[in-house]
């Protein structure tokens, strides 16, 4: 993926507008423009990485910050103890359709697993 072409890079820049609901130097999240429950918020890393397959151990940290950051927005809007799911959806039958590695994070209704 070039990331010239990268929908979420462009997000990241500030390029493409969208529903930011936090950022810091390591990444940004913003609601999902197709959500799947009441809560559905994306998290990205401001660095380019295609997913997570192609996530190596310098991004440990980083990987490590999305997790922690998703769980601080669930915390602070205060869905944290009904409880959320957290989804990386990675390569074609995992589903991924946007390659530039994200988080989904989800609330405001149950889930079932395993997931279809
Ligand atoms: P995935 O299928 O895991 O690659 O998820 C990509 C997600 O990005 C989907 O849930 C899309 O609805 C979402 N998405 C695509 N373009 C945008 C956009 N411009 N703003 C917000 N969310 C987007
Ligand atoms: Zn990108």
């Amino acid at each position: 993926m070039n990331e010239q072409d990268c929908i979420f890079c462009k997000i990241a820049a500030g390029q493409i507008p969208s529903d930011r609901v936090f950022e810091d130097d390591v990444c940004v999240a913003f609601n999902d423009i197709t959500p799947q429950a009441p809560t559905h918020i994306l998290l990205i890393p401001r660095e380019h990485v295609d997913s997570l397959d192609k996530a190596a151990g310098v991004q440990k940290e980083m990987l490590g910050h999305l997790l922690l950051t998703a769980a601080e927005i669930a915390r602070d809007k205060g869905f944290a103890d009904d409880g959320y799911r957290v989804v990386v959806n990675t390569n074609a039958d995992g589903g991924q359709t946007v390659f530039h590695l994200h988080v989904h994070l989800l609330a405001g209704r149950p889930f079932v697993f395993p997931p279809g």
